[in-house]
């Protein structure tokens, strides 16, 4: 066996000098792989699925697709690829669950793998404190709800789907509602397993290979494939209130969002969303939501007027209704919705998780789920969001409802620099409060992960559905322009506005997209995968040649 393997090396070394470099990855890779042994199995035909991701935007066909079932598997096809050199112009993709919005999972003519059949190491579970979670970087995290659920736990911070993996929401930051509080996904992991550019595998933790750890969250699959990951736990709920109020006018609305996020008593979870050019929306949420106040809510007329939509959740378990209760009455009394648009919901911890699942079977009833999705996530500082929201919602939005548009702000340290300069609380106070959120509440600010460079930031992200084959409003090429012209009037505005789950085509566009942090990058990318082997489908390095 060995001998076949050195003789089909040379045979690759000699082919890269006789035939042309486009032809060689498959050919070389059915005749050398194929001879591998693996735990799990290899497949050369039908793999258009890994050709296509949500955004349906983007397909590019490998030549194979991994199916592991355990991590030799991911390493030895690695390090099998990273030994031929240069002469291979073989890529490897980690693909999650398909949910990429541009292609970023994929890789043309090389290897991607399939991580939800990697099932090493079994899902495991630590009660003592503080509780954690070790899971296949595979993983979705609705199984890993409906898992720890079983023990009383729950993981800390969420995406708004759930069924999305561990290691695609790694690679990208994963930011809900609760990241005001806990920062997002990539804050509340402890440990990871990861395979590198050259086929090791490394276990690395803020303690241990703390490089590569911080390199990873965040990291776009860029040095390494993760294999596991440790998640922190909590105590979970077992019920939610949750509630939906309106504002007509954006500085009200922003200015109670960041009162909410920066107060110490406060809601669980906390979004917003803007609703443009919609009728009868109240009597929509009716099914799901209920008037405190039905008939005064049943005279609001929303018709022709840009909304804005406060939407917070309260944890809570039986037998504590009341205390709840009174303690929203509170947050809400110092806010400044409008009043008859109050409408409250209560579901249990799992349904309101899983939201979105909802609307997806729904979706997908109507043929509406496997449609193009041209999304525009950006990350707005806060000094900017006035100005963005009057010419984006105000003016290049005013026409189109193609999709919800998301809208709330996080703040990088627990206390928000309002507080700490409030008369009311004196200097020592204050300068405890600043120790506290240095050690224990900032986002980690050495990940991959790049953010505006204010304290806080709104996730703005246009959730678009195009109609296919339109050639409308509705269509991927109008959505698409209109994209491009958000992105023209915050690059004009110096606006200091960052993409998240970014598409470029262009490393000149990657670089101005990390400004300082690029070099960082640039040096891990040398460090953990110099031949640039991983996730070609970010479009940030092209493989050595
Ligand atoms: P993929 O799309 O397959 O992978 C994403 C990237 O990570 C690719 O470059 C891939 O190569 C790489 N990768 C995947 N697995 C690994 C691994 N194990 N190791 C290393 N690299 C890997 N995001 C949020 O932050 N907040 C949200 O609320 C949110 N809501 C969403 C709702 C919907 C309906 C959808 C479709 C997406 C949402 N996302 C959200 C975006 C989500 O985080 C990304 O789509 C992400 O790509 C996860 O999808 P995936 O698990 O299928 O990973």
């Amino acid at each position: 066996k060995q001998y076949t393997m050195i003789l089909r090396f040379l045979m690759v070394f000699l082919f890269s000098f006789t035939i042309s470099k486009k032809n060689l990855p498959i050919p070389i890779l059915r005749s050398s792989l194929a001879d591998m042994a693996f735990n799990g199995h290899l497949t050369f035909e039908k793999n258009e699925h890994a050709a296509k991701d949500f955004g349906d935007i983007y397909h590019f066909m490998p030549s194979a697709v991994l199916y592991p079932k355990s991590v030799s598997d991911v390493s030895s096809t690695i390090k099998y690829i990273f030994e031929m050199g240069a002469s291979s112009e073989l890529t490897v993709a980690a693909g999650g669950h398909g949910h990429s919005l541009a292609g970023q999972a994929q890789a043309y003519q090389g290897v991607v793998i399939n991580m939800g059949s990697l099932r090493e190491p079994e899902m495991s579970f630590h009660a003592e404190e503080p509780p954690y979670v070790d899971v296949s970087a595979g993983e979705l995290w609705v199984n890993i709800l409906h898992e720890s659920l079983k023990r009383g736990l729950a993981p800390k911070s969420w995406t708004d789907y759930l069924h999305l993996t561990v290691g695609g929401t790694l690679s990208n930051a994963g930011i809900s509602g609760q990241a005001f509080r806990h920062g997002p996904q990539i804050n509340n992991v402890y440990q990871l397993q990861v395979v590198t550019g050259k086929g090791d595998v490394v276990t690395c933790s803020e303690e241990q290979n703390t490089d590569l750890f911080y390199g990873v969250l965040g990291g776009l699959g860029q040095f390494g494939v993760i294999t596991w990951a440790r998640i922190a736990l909590e105590p979970a709920p077992k019920m939610v209130k949750w509630i939906r109020v309106l504002y007509t006018d954006f500085s009200i609305f922003s200015k109670d969002q960041e009162h909410l996020i920066c107060s110490e008593m406060s809601f669980d979870y906390i979004e917003g969303f803007v609703i443009i050019n919609r009728t009868g929306l109240l009597n929509n949420w009716r099914s799901s939501f209920n008037a405190k106040d039905p008939l005064q809510a049943s005279q609001f007329n929303s018709e022709g007027r840009i909304l804005y939509c406060l939407e917070v959740a309260k944890y809570f378990d039986p037998g504590k209704s009341d205390l709840v209760n009174q303690i929203i009455d509170t947050l809400l009394s110092e806010l400044n919705y409008i009043q008859c648009t109050l409408f409250l919901s209560e579901v249990s911890y799992v349904d309101f998780l899983d939201r979105v699942h909802v609307s997806e079977i729904k979706l997908r009833e109507k043929g509406l789920w496997e449609v193009p999705h041209p999304w525009l996530n950006l990350l707005i500082p806060r000094s900017g969001i006035h100005e963005f929201a009057q010419e984006v919602f105000g003016n290049i939005l005013a026409d189109t409802s193609n999709g919800p548009v998301l809208i709330y702000p996080v703040n990088k340290s627990r206390y928000h620099s309002n507080l700490l300069t409030a008369k009311n609380i004196c200097f020592p106070i204050c300068y405890v409060i600043f120790c506290f959120n240095m050690l224990y509440h900032r986002w980690r600010n050495r990940t991959s992960m790049v953010t505006p460079d204010e304290d806080v930031f709104y996730l703005v992200a246009f959730l678009s559905s195009a109609t296919p084959s339109s050639t409308g409003k509705d269509g991927l090429e109008h959505i698409l322009t209109r994209n491009r012209r958000i992105l023209r009037f915050c690059e004009a505005s110096r606006l200091g506005v960052k993409q998240y789950l970014a598409h470029y085509s262009t490393q000149k566009e990657w670089k101005a997209h990390f400004g300082t942090q690029w070099e960082v990058f640039s040096q891990r990318k040398s460090t953990y995968d110099p031949l640039a082997i991983l996730a070609p489908g970010q479009n940030i390095f092209q493989k050595a040649k």
